[in-house]
């Protein structure tokens, strides 16, 4: 264990065995392992807090501590140049890169040991005083959709945040990052074929009778969608076609990924969403998303057709929990919701 200069600390005589460990999977954590995290929490808060001193542009700080499979430890704050999302690095991705350059360097200097680089913990702070009442920190969409492949992470991955909610306790609450990622059990296909059988979830199947959204519509919607995904590639740089749909009042918009360079495209969802947003005056509101195309497949490390980061952008105004979301399986059509299909995000109003 590292030694911290634990002022705040000592000064409010917090008892770290009474602090409460929150989590949905029924987390235990030995007190050796909580006390750990708890330091490494805290240390990243007052990075938070140091980050928004020095003048971070969006007066925001965000720190995360980082712990691999090895036991090493990296610290990293948000890094805002400008208000633009490509000058902007949030602190998780920043700390998990420190830790990755480390892991590298120490592979560098002893190949013989191997390069074996999994994150173990997060532990993520902001510079919002410990003393204030706050919800529980978890990556943004950017950052899920960057950490969405399982190169550097597994099912065990866990992200820690402190919380004080109504109740006015400090709590530690303990999440699986594979609780906040979408479906992993899917895959989905490009192929497909008159009849497939449509599968509802129980969600969508009751979001589809409130919206009247019926069996017809969305075969609509998939036949629009799978037909500008045949007859318009645009996306023919990367290799990855991907065609999306959204129902709205009662039309339907389609668009197709469009590449500039192997990895810088239009993602057909948000620009979809673009154009509805100027047809409707802003006044936008999503009923059903129809997402078809290439899973980007490199081994077993998937891209994904849907995107995260687009979910989260569209979460904010114009969709919610019970968006319908419908998905081309290679043997089914699934109509699930966009909550289900991003646990937590969609339901925990965690704003970015
Ligand atoms: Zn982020």
């Amino acid at each position: 264990m590292i030694k911290f200069n634990n002022s705040l600390i000592s000064a409010q005589e917090i008892d770290i065995s009474q602090i409460p460990v929150v989590s949905d999977d029924g987390l235990n954590l030995d007190f050796e392992t909580k006390k750990e995290i708890f330091y490494r929490l805290l240390e990243a808060h007052r990075l938070a807090k140091a980050n928004v001193e020095v003048g971070n542009i969006t007066n925001r700080g965000f720190a995360t501590y980082v712990c691999t499979n090895r036991d090493k430890w990296s610290l990293g704050t948000n890094f805002n140049n400008s208000r633009n999302d490509i000058s902007s690095v949030c602190g998780e991705r920043s700390a998990i890169l420190s830790a990755y350059n480390h892991a590298l360097v120490s592979y560098m200097k002893n190949p013989q040991n191997g390069f074996d680089f999994k994150i173990k913990y997060l532990c993520m702070s902001s510079n919002i005083d410990i003393n204030e009442y706050y919800d529980f920190i978890v990556p943004c969409e950017d950052c899920l959709s960057w950490l969405n492949t399982n190169r550097c992470f597994d099912e065990n991955t866990l992200i820690f945040s402190f919380v004080r909610k109504s109740d006015g306790i400090l709590k530690i609450s303990a999440t699986k990052l594979a609780d906040l990622l979408p479906y992993k059990t899917v895959i989905t296909s490009n192929n497909y074929f008159e009849n497939k059988p449509v599968n509802y979830t129980e969600k969508a199947q009751k979001s589809a009778v409130e919206q009247k959204i019926d069996a017809l519509i969305i075969k609509k919607m998939l036949s629009k969608t799978h037909e500008l995904y045949k007859t318009q590639n645009l996306a023919n740089i990367s290799g990855q076609n991907i065609a999306a749909s959204i129902l709205f009042d009662d039309e339907i918009l389609t668009s197709n990924k469009i590449d500039w360079t192997k990895r810088w495209f239009v993602e057909p969802l948000e620009h979809i969403c673009a154009k509805a947003i100027q047809k409707t005056n802003g006044k936008l509101f999503i009923k059903a998303i129809c997402y078809f195309g290439d899973e980007y497949n490199n081994s077993d490390i998937k891209d994904g057709v849907v995107s995260i980061k687009t979910l989260g952008r569209i979460r904010q105004k114009h969709a919610t929990c019970d968006t319908i979301l419908i998905l081309n399986l290679n043997n089914e059509i699934l109509v699930t919701t966009v909550g289900e299909y991003l646990p937590k995000k969609f339901v925990q109003g965690y704003k970015i």
